[in-house]
């Protein structure tokens, strides 16, 4: 089957009637026309549209090896350089469709499941590992199409450096064997879209010290005992001008509660093996490829804070002062270094020993890790530019009721309208402050790990010891 639509998508969706809870209630019908994910649904199935756009074909899809069918390009395991960058370029394309705001475009979790396919040999003649498993269940999801959501971190419960010396009772971990499969009892602690794509993918917690916990699998999100519980709902539905952000693009997190729950044999991929488990992190293909996804998003979410930074700039007229110019330039240098970033991971990329092109991924740990830093630092920059301006930011329902000419008067900008004024403000507010935008920094700063321990993980892997023996020369030397 080739692409899926929008339409396509919104269908499966609905049809698998998941277990979703949001405020003490089951989510009931459709949940396309569920005022927490219509938004985000409606987005999800444009980018789909987007991705079967003919004018975008090249840059979009690629003829199957299997069936010849078009499938989508975020499935693509790159060969050459030119895969690699092919897949930057496809990736943008989805991420402009929400100025990065995304995360979870598709192209997210079709790339970490790739990424994992890539990997097989890490698994090979492991026991309680099957990697023909995993690779037919790749493709079948890439014939399909599929959308995925995963959940790989444990509840945070107790994070001291002991917590393994206390018996856990949270973490989703394997109970029983049968002849169906393994059967799976507890939580995880986040899947963000859960309940809104077709499947569930989940991987131990990098570092699981028991093997109970030590898992790869993928089942179907509506399979029996799966339950996905919903924070609050940040989607503001009505006005596209009174949430630009939040009424498109509200993802939702959710817990996830495993009761019993039947995971089948043919799509357990390894089962308590913890040397696969970790080596698939740390010898597989996963970081490389999941964190080339994640800089090619974050280039083009820096591109749309800058425009929107500048934007405030001229609405005002602010742009003569020269710590306005250095907050701007502070946004165009953490761009630009993202994107060299990006350019010297490609252009160091190798391919590996399996056939495939893999990008330095130290350039790519140090763009996401340094992204965690930079994107909260941007959001402080539009709230210094914006001011109160962030605040003056009436409904659009003031601008149609009978103060609505004073309002376009008196909230205008240097050269522009009230109403247009008000409009790019209340875009800077959703992006940074609304409860929307609050949590945009969450997400850059947590999403793919605590920035702490990756940097950590940085330290140990970069490689520095020809600086170190440089200095040990110079000590000789002046001995
Ligand atoms: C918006 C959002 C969406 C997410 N979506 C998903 C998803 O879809 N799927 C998924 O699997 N995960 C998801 N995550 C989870 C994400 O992977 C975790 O937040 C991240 O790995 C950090 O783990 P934690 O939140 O448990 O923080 P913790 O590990 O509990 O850290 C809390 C604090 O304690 C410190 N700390 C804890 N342990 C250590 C240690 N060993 N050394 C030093 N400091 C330590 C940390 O530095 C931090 O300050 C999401 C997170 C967010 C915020």
């Amino acid at each position: 089957m080739p692409v899926i639509t929008g339409k396509e998508y919104i269908k499966r969706i609905n049809a698998l009637q998941s277990e979703v809870w949001l405020r003490g209630k089951r989510v009931e019908g459709n949940i396309s026309e569920h005022d927490a994910f219509e938004g985000v649904i409606k987005s999800q199935a444009a980018l789909y549209d987007l991705q079967g756009s003919p004018s975008l074909e090249e840059q979009m899809v690629y003829a199957s090896e299997t069936t010849g069918n078009k499938i989508g390009l975020s499935y693509l395991i790159p060969k050459t350089r030119a895969d690699l960058e092919k897949r930057r370029t496809m990736i943008q394309h989805w991420a402009r469709f929400s100025g990065g705001v995304m995360g979870r475009s598709p192209d997210y979790m079709n790339t970490v499941l790739a990424s994992f396919a890539a990997s097989v040999d890490v698994l090979d003649n492991e026991p309680g590992c099957f990697p023909d498993r995993l690779l037919s269940f790749y493709e079948y999801a890439r014939e399909n199409d599929l959308s995925f959501t995963h959940t790989f971190v444990n509840p945070q419960t107790n994070r001291s450096s002991l917590a393994f010396l206390e018996k856990d009772v949270t973490n989703a971990a394997i109970v029983d064997h049968t002849d169906e499969g393994i059967i799976i009892d507890g939580a995880k602690l986040l899947a963000t879209q859960g309940g809104i794509t077709d499947e569930l993918l989940v991987f131990s917690a990098p570092g699981a010290q028991d093997s109970s916990q030590a898992y790869g699998f993928s089942i179907p999100s509506n399979t029996a005992g799966v339950s996905f519980v919903c924070r609050e709902s940040f989607a503001q539905n009505g006005s596209r001008f009174d949430y630009p952000l939040a009424s498109q693009f509200e993802e939702m997190d959710t817990i996830v509660l495993f009761d019993h729950v039947v995971v089948p044999w043919e799509r357990v991929f390894l089962h308590e093996n913890l040397r696969a488990a970790t080596n698939l992190y740390v010898h597989g293909k996963f970081v490389p490829f999941t964190l080339h996804q994640i800089t090619s998003r974050q280039i083009v979410k820096t591109e749309f804070i800058l425009g929107l930074a500048q934007s405030i700039v001229e609405m005002i007229n602010i742009s003569d002062y020269q710590h306005v110019q250095s907050k701007v330039v502070e946004i165009m240098k953490g761009l630009e270094t993202m994107k060299a970033l990006m350019l010297k991971a490609e252009l160091e990329g190798e391919v590996d020993e399996t056939g495939v092109f893999v990008p330095n991924k130290v350039p790519l740990y140090i763009a996401v890790n340094q992204f965690q830093e930079l994107y909260p630092r941007f959001t402080e920059i539009i709230q210094l530019l914006g001011a109160s301006g962030m605040m003056t930011i009436p409904a659009e329902a003031d601008f149609q009721g009978e103060r609505g000419a004073d309002l376009d008067h008196y909230l205008r900008g240097a050269e522009k309208a009230g109403k247009e004024r008000v409009a790019l403000f209340r875009l800077a507010w959703d992006m940074t402050m609304s409860s929307f935008g609050a949590r945009q920094t969450l997400y850059e700063r947590f999403f793919f790990g605590d920035p702490v321990r990756l940097s950590q993980t940085i330290y140990r892997l970069y490689d520095d010891t020809e600086m170190v023996s440089w200095i040990e020369q110079c000590i000789k030397k002046a001995d």
